[in-house]
């Protein structure tokens, strides 16, 4: 059994492209190509060249020996905050934008919540030279002013999402129209391991450079490529798939994924997804989503905007129902101290997203010989307003 993706494109039962007609050519177009061109020789060169030069990786993997000593375990930190642009995201939207060149594109569109998609997306098509629209909902706009001022000193055009709840989801619908009325020039370049297929399996792809990377590593530092526990925060699902891709298939190496319990799983204010969830389909993919009993879907709460999401993707989704993973709610509180700890005992000031993976070690007692790599998806750089209005600095 592969806790991978099939030649359908389902992880197990969750996955699959459930999308309008009008979509049909642009999904195919990249179904038939995903894999051919990111394996290509000169693809992969010019990808890692990037990778290394541009982003700066590989990015190192940190031994925390005061935050190993204070929970009596051995913690190692991967470092994708230390990635040009201060997350893993920028991965991503380098290998896509790739990809799209080499599928003769000459326009990029985006959708955004809080702009850090929006802001790696922008990034690249500066790097390359690419036209770049991003769709943001009106209110994500006016809430989230300096990632959009970056787009814009970037290049990126940003338009506002009017309809609805004017937030992500309006604006994920904005770019699916502009899609389907521009698919022969225009790549949409999606953010997380969600949407239809081959988005989930070709995101983890251009993510799993932090597995790689883990291994030898770890290898190097430990004389093991396996770690005990592998632990990762889950919005989408981007900086997790990469954090485990080469491992999903070796249960010696256990699995913890961290969501946002917000105000807490009963609050009615949460992103706990693989509690509050049930299997629907959201942006084309089948997958577990919070919804009303008729199917709505339900407003998400996160103090972190990464984490403020309505679903997981369906690798996530498929890692719950099988049990390969452990899932672990940790509220907006837990999540804060956390990262004023690690901010404390490290000298590492981690975004509120990565908060989240690290409140795992006051849930739950390692052994002093387990060996725990935590995945460090961000710099709190962007989250010091919310720190500072949280802890009154
Ligand atoms: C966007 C973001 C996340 C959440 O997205 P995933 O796709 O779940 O990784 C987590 N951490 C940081 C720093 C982010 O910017």
């Amino acid at each position: 059994m592969s806790y991978n993706i099939n030649e359908k494109g389902y992880y197990g039962e969750f996955g699959g492209a459930y999308i309008p007609e009008m979509l049909y050519p642009n999904i195919e177009e990249l179904s038939q190509n995903y894999i051919k061109i990111s394996e290509d020789p000169s693809f992969k060169e010019e990808f890692n060249q990037l990778l290394k030069d541009y982003v700066g990786r590989p990015s190192p993997l940190y031994f925390a020996k005061r935050l190993s000593e204070k929970y009596n375990t051995k913690i190692y930190l991967k470092r994708e905050d230390l990635n040009h642009t201060g997350a893993h995201k920028v991965n991503n939207t380098i290998g896509q934008i790739l990809l799209a060149k080499r599928l003769g594109k000459t326009r990029i569109i985006a959708e955004t919540g809080a702009g850090q998609h929006g802001v790696a997306t922008a990034t690249v098509c500066a790097l390359m030279g690419i036209e770049c629209v991003v769709y943001m909902g009106e209110i994500d706009i006016a809430r989230q002013a300096p990632n959009v001022a970056r787009m814009k000193m970037l290049g990126a055009k940003v338009v506002p999402a009017l309809s609805g709840s004017r937030t992500l989801k309006d604006a994920t619908n904005e770019a699916m129209r502009d899609w389907i009325n521009n698919p022969v020039n225009t790549h949409y370049i999606v953010g997380s391991v969600v949407g239809p297929h081959p988005y989930p399996d070709m995101v983890a792809r251009f993510q799993a450079i932090v597995s790689e990377e883990i291994k030898t590593q770890l290898k190097e530092k430990e004389g093991t490529e396996n770690p005990d526990y592998l632990i990762a925060c889950v919005g989408g699902g981007s900086n997790a798939a990469g954090t485990y891709y080469h491992y999903l298939d070796n249960t010696d190496v256990n699995i913890i994924a961290v969501e946002a319990a917000g105000k807490g799983v009963d609050s009615g204010q949460s992103a706990a997804t693989s509690v509050l969830g049930k299997e629907g389909i959201i942006h084309g993919s089948k997958t577990l989503l919070m919804q009303t009993n008729d199917g709505q879907i339900t407003e998400p709460y996160s103090i972190s905007a990464g984490l403020d999401y309505p679903g997981v993707g369906p690798m996530h989704a498929n890692l719950y129902k099988t049990g390969r993973a452990e899932f672990i709610a940790i509220t907006d509180d837990e999540a804060m101290t956390a990262g004023l700890e690690l901010s404390q005992l490290e000298g590492i000031i981690p975004a509120i997203e990565t908060s989240h993976a690290l409140a795992v070690f006051e849930h739950k007692t390692f052994n002093p010989d387990d060996i725990i790599v935590v995945n460090l998806s961000g710099r709190g750089d962007k989250d010091l307003q919310n720190y500072i209005d949280y802890f009154k600095l």
